[in-house]
Parts: structure tokens; C-alpha cells; sequence
């Protein structure tokens, strides 16, 4: 009888060849972050690394090593760019080298942070409150590192529904509710909000869009108005959604005074802080989050203005009973034993939708162990002062014009030609942002503001300089011309 042949493994045959391909690639991704000043911001994917893509499924194996080559020439090299010190797109942060090295050592680990006993649950826990502190949460306060803040939203408005429903809703869904829930927020809150709403089966119908004032905060006295008004036509009011950073504007509503209308009214009072709910890092700029230490639950991103690499948000709620009530499942397989690694249950898989989860918690704990909650304050502070001087040379600039006041770290401006209408200075200005996205100079984005295009500035980076912005101004102007002269 032949010997059985050898199992088979995804180990490599030759760990000496891996780990010096392995130390290569580290090598590379320092030279790639040391030099990514020198670098266009973004340039479009050529059609032939594209073409290169386009292979039959891989059914025989490649050295990793001609992979590897592949993904340095077709793919490295044409990112959206937010690793660049003049990347100010949408909200999107930068990311840290040693992000990316927490992030290696989580994958070696390849922890399954369901939370059962192992080190990573600790490490979990430990983060959560210290983030609950920096934020002013109660101790005891529950928390869930997610995927980011979409996901962040949709687990806090479910303990929310799950909170004032009135209903056993997680029995019946829906069917069970004897009148429409009904949640509200500004007309600036966050498609995410949106998108858990119709997924909570509540409806975009149900979703509230309370106007705002000049200053893009929610106008508080039209919110009581609409509660008040939706109770007497017989609906269930269970929600208000604050926000504190504005994706369009960097506004930040009045906090204390929609915790003041949710405990009049009754009503769970979760903060959308996607970007805006670190700022309680910088003492200076703490006080634009006042009323948030009295929320119920709070949603925010460390992949934004904590720096810190995709993906990783965070959910924590003032209520751990509630929150556990939501989503708290056990089947025999996931039961809690009285010894062993799944003593007390699956600490993590019962406060939110995953059960397998990745160890996001190991950058967040490295970060805010490595630079010190300070620093990231005191790097907050610093894009806020950049935005100030950004919003200055606008200001000063005969042919700039800001379109929204800039509290935070988003500063809205146009190129603007005397005698010209809106119409064509949206068309004029699209085309500017266009021509400096395209030549890899820096890359904002844009936004419409009461049908005014324009470009919009948000700094999540902890690479740019008061310089960069500086040439932001000098590439506006330089376009502009250029277009207005039909270059
Ligand atoms: C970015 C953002 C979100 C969504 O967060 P993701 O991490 O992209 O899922 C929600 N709300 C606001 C205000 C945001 O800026």
C-alpha cells in the first residue's frame, strides 16, 4: 500500500522565501508612504493595468512573487489619493504607518473577536471605555467597534427602536406597531441615517428632515413643532438624530438643546459624530460638542479624524442592558459555559449585527496608546486652523467666494467672474475642480449649497501643511483663468 500523500497546506513550502518577499513588501509600502508627497494626488487606472485585471479565473497557482509585482505596477500606484497631504475628498481620512503595521500584526493574528475569552476581547473593552471617557460617556457605558460610521448608525438606531418602539419588536417587526415610529434629524444628517431608517423597515417617510438655520444647525423649535404635530396625527415619535459635524458644512447642531427636547418628549437621542465627535480630543474645540455626554448613544469613525486606517467605527451606548436586549441571541452552539474560552457568551456578536469580526480594536488601542490622546486633539486642532486660514484666503481673495461658514474643518468656496449667474459659475467651477482632481494637484471635492456649486475642502489629514492650502488657492486661480480664457 502507498504512503497517504502529504495533507495539503496554504503554509508556504519555503518560509525563508515569504519572509524575504515579505520583509520587501514592508520595505516598499514605507518607501510608498515616505514619498507620497512627490506623487500626483490621484491619477485615473490606465486602460492596460485595467486590461491586466481582466484574466480567467486563476485556477492554477502564481508565485506570489509575480503577484506581488503586479499589484506594485498595476495597482499601488493608482489609489483615490487620501493618503496624500493635499487629499481633502468627501471625509475620508489618511491612515497612519503604524496603522498599517497594527493592522499586519491583527491579520497574523487573525482574531475572531466575537468576544469570547482570548486577549482581544480585553483589549476591546479597555478601548471602548477610554473612548467613553474622552467622549463623556457614563462609565459602564456599552460599545462596539464596526465597520465604520454607516454601521454605527444602523446598531445605535436599533437599540433605539429596540428602546422606545413600545413593542416587542424584535418578535413582531413591524407588523406589530400599533402607529408609524417616526425619527427625526436636519435636512444635513447623513445618507447613513437614511439607509438604517428604511432598513429598520421604518421609511424614508418616517425619517423627519427638520430645516436648518444659516449656520446649518438644525432649528430646534421646528423639531418640538413637528413632534408635537406627528403625535397628534397619531404617529409613535421614538428618535432625534443630532449631528455633530456636517458632512456638507462641518456644522454642529445644538446638542444640548435636542437632549433637552428627547427627555421632554421621551425620545432616544443618538449623535451622528461620524468626524465631529473627536474634536472632544481637543479641549480647545470641546465645547461645539456640549450635550453629547448626555446622548443615549453616539456613532463616530477613528478611519476619519482618528487617522486611523479603513475600517474601523465605533457605536457606544449609555445603556448596556438595551443595547445587549437588541441583538442578543443564543443558540446552543453560541450558549456561554461555566469554563473555558466561550465563558460569558459572545460578549461583542450580541451588541451588533456581526457575529465573525475582525480585531479592529488593535490599531485603535496602539493609536491612542503610541501618540497619546493629545496629540490626535492637538492634530484636530490643527486641520481646524487650517481650515481657518483656508477660509482666509477665500475671504481675502477679490475672485474666491465662501458659500457656508466654515466652524469646523470644511471650508465650501466658488471662483467667482463678476456679472457672471449661478448657472455659469456652477458650470465654471466644475470644470475647475475637474481640471485640478484630473492633474493630480490636490483633490477636494464638491458639495451644492442652495444650488451653488461649490468646491469643498474637508480635512481629516494629518499630512498637509498651511502651504497646501495656499497652493489649493494658487490652482483655483490658475484654472480659472485658464477656462476663462478658453485654455
Ligand atoms: C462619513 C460619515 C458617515 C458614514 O461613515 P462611514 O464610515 O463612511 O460609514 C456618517 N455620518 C457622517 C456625518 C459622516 O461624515
Amino acid at each position: 500500500m502507498n504512503p497517504p500523500a502529504p495533507e495539503l497546506t496554504l503554509d508556504p513550502a519555503d518560509w525563508t522565501e515569504l519572509r524575504t518577499l515579505g520583509h520587501r513588501m514592508l520595505d516598499d509600502l514605507f518607501d510608498y508612504l515616505m514619498h507620497v508627497r512627490e506623487r500626483p494626488v490621484w491619477q485615473p487606472m490606465p486602460g492596460a493595468a485595467r486590461a491586466r485585471l481582466a484574466e480567467p479565473v486563476p485556477r492554477t497557482p502564481q508565485p506570489l512573487a509575480a503577484v506581488y509585482e503586479q499589484f506594485a505596477r498595476d495597482v499601488l500606484p493608482y489609489p483615490l489619493g487620501n493618503i496624500h497631504p493635499r487629499f481633502w475628498g468627501w471625509v475620508i481620512g489618511t491612515g497612519t504607518p503604524q496603522g498599517m503595521l497594527a493592522d499586519m500584526l491583527a491579520a497574523g493574528m487573525n482574531t475572531q473577536a466575537a468576544g469570547v475569552q482570548e486577549a482581544g476581547r480585553h483589549v476591546e473593552e479597555q478601548t471602548l471605555a477610554w473612548l467613553a471617557e474622552l467622549l463623556g460617556f457614563p462609565r459602564g457605558s456599552s460599545g462596539l467597534f464596526v465597520s465604520g460610521g454607516s454601521m454605527a448608525n444602523l446598531v445605535a438606531l436599533a437599540v433605539a427602536r429596540q428602546a422606545k418602539a413600545g413593542f416587542a419588536v424584535r418578535d413582531t417587526g413591524l407588523h406589530g406597531s400599533p402607529a408609524p415610529l417616526t425619527v427625526y434629524a436636519s435636512t444635513e444628517v447623513h445618507s447613513s441615517v437614511r439607509k438604517a431608517v428604511e432598513l429598520m423597515g421604518i421609511g424614508t417617510a418616517n425619517l423627519k428632515l427638520i430645516p436648518v438655520d444659516r449656520e446649518y444647525r438644525i432649528v430646534v423649535p421646528e423639531l418640538a413643532a413637528a413632534i408635537a404635530r406627528d403625535r397628534a396625527a397619531g404617529a409613535r415619535p421614538i428618535a432625534v438624530v443630532g449631528t455633530a459635524g456636517t458632512v456638507n458644512t462641518g456644522a454642529t447642531d445644538d446638542l444640548a438643546a435636542l437632549a433637552a427636547v428627547c427627555r421632554q418628549e421621551g425620545l432616544w437621542f443618538h449623535v451622528d459624530g461620524a468626524f465631529g465627535a473627536l474634536v472632544a480630543l481637543a479641549p480647545e474645540l470641546k465645547p461645539i460638542l456640549a450635550g453629547l455626554e448626555q446622548a443615549d448613544s453616539v456613532a463616530f469613525d477613528l478611519h476619519k479624524w482618528g487617522y486611523l486606517p479603513f475600517e474601523v467605527g465605533c457605536t457606544l451606548v449609555r445603556h448596556p442592558d438595551v443595547h445587549r436586549d437588541t441583538f442578543a441571541v443564543a443558540p446552543s452552539y453560541l450558549g456561554a459555559t461555566a469554563r473555558g474560552p466561550a465563558a460569558g457568551g459572545v460578549l461583542f456578536a450580541d451588541l451588533g449585527v456581526q457575529l465573525s469580526r475582525g480585531f479592529r480594536a488593535l490599531k485603535v488601542w496602539m493609536a491612542l496608546k503610541t501618540h497619546g490622546t493629545d496629540l490626535i486633539g492637538r492634530l484636530i486642532a490643527q486641520n481646524v486652523a487650517q481650515a481657518r486660514y483656508l477660509a482666509d484666503l477665500v475671504d481675502r481673495h477679490p475672485r474666491l467666494e465662501r458659500l457656508a461658514p466654515a466652524p469646523l474643518n470644511i471650508v465650501c468656496f466658488r471662483f467667482v467672474v463678476p456679472g457672471q449667474d449661478d448657472a455659469a459659475l456652477n458650470a465654471l467651477n466644475q470644470e475647475i475642480l475637474w481640471r485640478i482632481q484630473e492633474t493630480g494637484v490636490a483633490l477636494p471635492s464638491h458639495t451644492m449649497l442652495g444650488g451653488r456649486f461649490a468646491i469643498r475642502v474637508a480635512i481629516t489629514n494629518h499630512r498637509s501643511r498651511r502651504e497646501d492650502f495656499a497652493a489649493l488657492v494658487q490652482a483655483v486661480m490658475d484654472v480659472g483663468t485658464a477656462v476663462l480664457e478658453g485654455r
